[in-house]
């Protein structure tokens, strides 16, 4: 059994390439939800969606998020009623967030609504989506002017407002989702996968029990750097990890995870990083990171299961 930590477009590129070099092996994706927004009355939880989309190849592979082939009618007709139209959702992806919003509404955890939506995607059955929590945890990034959603943040605000500080807001009150610690101690091995380190690793590692259990762990723990070239592909990890003073580069990325981490996975292109990686105590691995494709993901998860 392998366990993976993630987010959402990262995360899903890499098991995309996992799920197809595991065979029947279970995996169990432990997913961040600190991303989650009500919107339109609306429980989102992007990065469960998103991995779901993808690993059952229902994913829009061009923009990374969302249905493939979806149209944004309902979206614009929204705006005609003067309703808020930064936050992208597409039609067939509305149904999703309808379905969820009246599951939770009838009782249902996030952990319950996210395997029947996953089962209903078809995912293959060996693999587990469990959301970090059934607590309802929100990533809240402190700006010069005011606190605002990571979503406001990033897709509204388009990440133009200076970071001073990132909040998890409620995650003192949160647990792991049932099933998340196990998946944990039981596995072989642990991957944490090429995700945003402060705000889609961040709040996994930020709940409760969720590091002990990690460092407890006789599994080997393998991290993919979401960097390449010391920048993020896409997204703000640079912004984030400059406004909280961190340095932008695999390495720091390595030390978030030092307590834990056995081999960290670099680009070839940052090769010169494996000596701080190795005076760390982790093992460097320096190969090719980038996921173009299915068979690229495919290549580096071959090299990354070859560790366990
Ligand atoms: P999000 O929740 O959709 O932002 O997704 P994640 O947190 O899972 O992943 C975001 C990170 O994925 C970004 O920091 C990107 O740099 C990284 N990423 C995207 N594509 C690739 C890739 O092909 N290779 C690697 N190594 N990282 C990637
Ligand atoms: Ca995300």
């Amino acid at each position: 059994m392998i366990t993976a930590l993630g987010g959402g477009v990262g995360a899903a590129k890499f098991l995309e390439g996992l799920s197809a070099v595991i065979g029947s092996e279970p995996l169990n994706a432990v997913v961040n939800t600190g991303d989650d927004i009500t919107i339109h009355g609306l429980r989102v939880s992007p990065d469960v969606d998103t991995v779901i989309y993808r690993l059952s190849g229902h994913v829009d592979a061009s923009k990374g998020w969302g249905l493939k082939g979806d149209t944004f009618k309902c979206l614009s007709a929204l705006g005609r009623l003067g309703g808020e139209t930064w936050f992208n959702i597409g039609d067939s992806d509305f149904a999703t967030h309808i379905y969820r919003t009246h599951l939770r509404a009838g009782g249902m955890t996030a952990t319950e609504t996210a395997s029947k939506i996953a089962a209903a995607f078809g995912l293959p059955a060996n693999i587990n989506v469990l959301p970090m929590t059934d607590d309802d945890v929100e990533t809240w990034i402190q700006t010069p002017e005011r606190e605002m959603h990571f979503q406001e943040y990033l897709v509204k605000m388009k990440m133009r407002p200076e970071v001073k500080g990132v909040v998890f807001r409620n995650i003192e009150n949160a647990a792991p989702a049932p099933g998340v610690l196990g998946a944990i101690r039981e596995a072989r091995g642990i991957i944490i996968c090429p995700s945003n380190p402060i705000i889609s690793i961040g709040p996994i590692l930020g709940l409760g029990g969720v590091r002990e259990a990690i460092r407890e762990s006789s599994a080997k723990k393998i991290a993919i750097s979401p960097l390449i070239g010391d920048m993020p592909l896409k997204g703000p990890a640079d912004r984030l990890m400059k406004g909280l003073r961190l340095k932008v580069t695999s390495v720091q990325v390595a030390e978030l995870y030092k307590d834990f981490l056995d081999v960290m996975v670099i680009d070839s292109q940052d090769a010169h990083e494996a000596d701080d990686i190795k005076s760390l105590g982790i093992e460097p691995l320096v190969t090719d990171i980038l996921m173009p494709g299915r068979e690229r993901a495919a290549a580096l998860a071959r090299a990354v299961t070859a560790l366990l």
